[in-house]
């Protein structure tokens, strides 16, 4: 167990990071007392090691037998009356952290190796998966309204006003355009938008619904746009380019979704033009759903990690696999 990180002390999601506990409450170090004191100490911390240390395990009760269909010779049995608090846990396995740290470590953890060999190879994954094409994009959502934010300064994330406006400019509900305050990442009003009348709550709510089925269109018109840069129909595609990605999608302060793209691709055939490809496809519609779901995206960037030109061309950006830790 650990102390509760900083933001300098992340240890990272490689196998050899500690497990971080944060503090104990009260209540759990007055339940470590008691276990002391009636001797279950050393079975209760058998079974949290035996479930990672999970928050909120699952308890299991009951028996089982495992029965040789044809002699009817019991091979094996269990009871959860043998298990050393006399209930078998399992753990939660739940990948959010604020429901449980050690579970959602483990996801994390594993996630990282799963990202980590599809971009440098490794477990299985064979090593040249390292020259291919790699790009990292962001798609960030439309605007529905001004809000309140962190704006960076100088060069530093945050520091700036919010929104710099003439003091007397007002909107048509009287109230002003425009925010002087210089906010921080706890400030609760940052998300928030600087009129809750004059912004698009309606169209924030659709583009929330329709955010997979956007991803989903997209995912398509890329490996069209990608099938027609190669000169190939879009059935013949998988013969000279696959395209691999990891996505997370996340919750901006206004509530939105925005996704990150770790986006690689194995192409057997005219490299080059891959990355032009992929570009394309990024900035063109992804399909506009039913109803006033905006297709068109705020914002999007695409950061070329690999180029996976031929040897001497490629260009290979380190920082773009550790940054996602
Ligand atoms: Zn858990
Ligand atoms: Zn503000
Ligand atoms: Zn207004």
């Amino acid at each position: 167990m650990s102390e509760s990180p900083g933001p300098h002390t992340f240890p990272g999601y490689t196998e050899d990071a500690g497990l971080v506990l944060g503090h104990l409450s009260a209540t759990a170090v007055g339940a470590i007392v008691q276990r002391i004191a009636d001797g279950s100490a050393a079975r209760f911390a058998d079974v949290a090691a035996s479930v990672g240390y999970c928050s909120k395990p699952i308890r299991l009760v009951g028996s089982s037998q495992t029965i040789d269909g044809r002699t009817g010779e019991i091979l094996g049995s269990f009871s959860s009356d043998d298990a050393p608090l006399g209930v078998a846990y399992r753990p939660c396995g739940n990948r959010r952290a604020d429901v449980c740290a050690a579970c959602s470590r483990v996801y994390a953890r594993d996630t990282f190796a799963m990202v980590r060999a599809g971009l440098l190879g490794g477990k299985t994954v064979p090593q040249e998966v390292a020259s291919n094409p790699l790009v990292f994009a962001t798609l960030t959502a439309p605007s529905f309204g001004h809000v309140h934010g962190v704006r960076a300064k100088g060069g530093h994330p945050a520091g700036g006003r919010c929104r710099p406006r003439d003091t007397a400019d007002r909107c048509e509900h009287g109230r002003p355009v425009g925010c002087m305050a210089v906010h921080t990442d706890d400030d609760p009003d940052v998300g928030g938008p600087l009129c809750v009348d004059c912004y698009d709550w309606g169209s924030a709510v659709v583009w929330q619904w329709w955010a997979p089925e956007l991803w989903r269109r997209f995912t398509i018109t890329l490996r069209r746009s990608l099938a027609s840069r190669l000169g190939a129909s879009e059935s013949r595609l998988k013969e000279r380019a696959s395209v691999q990605f990891a996505k997370v999608a996340e919750y901006q302060a206004r509530g939105l979704v925005t996704s990150t793209r770790l986006c690689g691709s194995t192409v057997r055939a005219g490299r080059g033009r891959w990355l032009r490809s992929t570009a394309a496809a990024w900035r063109t519609s992804s399909g506009r759903p039913p109803g006033r779901c905006p297709s068109s995206l705020r914002r999007s960037t695409v950061r070329t990690c690999r180029a996976g030109l031929p040897s001497g061309r490629s260009s290979t950006r380190e920082p773009c696999a550790p940054a996602y830790r």
